[in-house]
């Protein structure tokens, strides 16, 4: 039953407006001004009655605790959304009721609760676990998918939410290391995956961000982020025909004539552009004989 309610008032409001809305109400509703209704009446007045002393009783009590805490409560749902059985319980539980009955289910549950309360609450985060990796060029190429093991500090959660004798999960120890694979793209330049660091007693865990870096290759280079610089060294006026195995295995052959350009684009054969279908370009870059390219002036005017 939603005391406030029935005083027309609110959880939030000073205990003075709760006890002036309840005089006009008792003064509305004694059995003594409403003849014509007795039975209604004195039902009312009783009800209005037992809303005030409930209230008295508890009000600064809730309020204080409410204000200490400073609970943001649409931000503490949203956030506790998708954490599981768990706390989808306590929020259907906690969904239309007041916040004193929600205060009554909250720290009823707070021991199972204790596991997720760390990383919502707090601001301090464990290190991120931040890892290299030295891949060719064919595999960020070919969007090759490798598969990490990493080894993370966990909570126990059998231990860490009820006090267990004995836990064979961690072996009393609250934490134990758990392996996890992850599966990353070579294209993804860097990866992120959010709170998956160690866990460890109010912190929230860090990330785990994994890193790609090319291995040098003696042909083909990445450029502009997605794409890929091949040069020929062409030093006469005699037609250019190249033929070269690219990243994709197929050969290629490339023709030109002179006068040469410095560079040629070949597009959307280049590195895949993350979270698109989009691929860079292959620039070709011609390298001429000397003197050939050097015709041109720079100066200070
Ligand atoms: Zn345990």
């Amino acid at each position: 039953m939603n005391y406030y309610k029935i005083l027309n008032s609110a959880q939030t409001d000073k205990i003075e407006d709760i006890t002036k809305k309840y005089k006009e109400l008792a003064f509305k509703y004694h059995p003594d001004r409403n003849i014509s209704n007795t039975s209604e009446a004195t039902e009312k007045f009783k009800e209005i009655n037992q809303a005030f002393s409930n209230i008295k009783l508890n009000h600064n009590k809730t309020y204080r605790s409410f204000a200490q805490n400073k609970f943001d409560f649409k931000h503490f749902t949203d956030k506790l959304i998708n954490k599981g059985e768990l706390l989808n319980t306590i929020i259907n539980k906690a969904k239309n009721i007041d916040v004193t009955e929600f205060f009554n289910v909250f720290f009823d549950n707070i021991k199972q609760f204790r596991f997720y309360y760390d990383d919502i609450f707090s601001k301090i985060q464990t290190d991120d676990i931040n890892v290299t990796i030295n891949v060719e060029l064919s595999d960020i190429f070919n969007n090759e998918e490798k598969i990490i093991n990493m080894v993370r500090k966990r909570k126990c959660f059998k231990c860490y939410t009820n006090d267990l004798k004995f836990c064979r999960t961690c072996d009393n120890k609250i934490y134990y290391e758990q392996e996890k694979c992850f599966i990353v793209n070579c294209a993804d330049q860097v990866v992120v995956f959010s709170g998956e660091s160690n866990e460890e007693k109010n912190k929230k865990p860090g990330d785990i961000i994994i890193k790609f870096i090319c291995k040098p290759n003696s042909i083909f280079n990445i450029i502009n982020d997605h794409d890929i610089l091949y040069t020929i060294n062409h030093f006469t006026k005699e037609p250019i025909r190249n033929e070269f195995i690219y990243l994709d295995k197929q050969t290629y052959i490339f023709e030109c004539s002179y006068p040469f350009a410095s560079s040629y684009i070949i597009p959307c054969k280049g590195i895949n552009i993350p979270y698109s279908t989009k691929r860079g370009n292959i620039i070709i870059k011609i390298n001429t004989f000397n003197g050939e390219n050097n015709n041109f002036k720079f100066r200070l005017k």
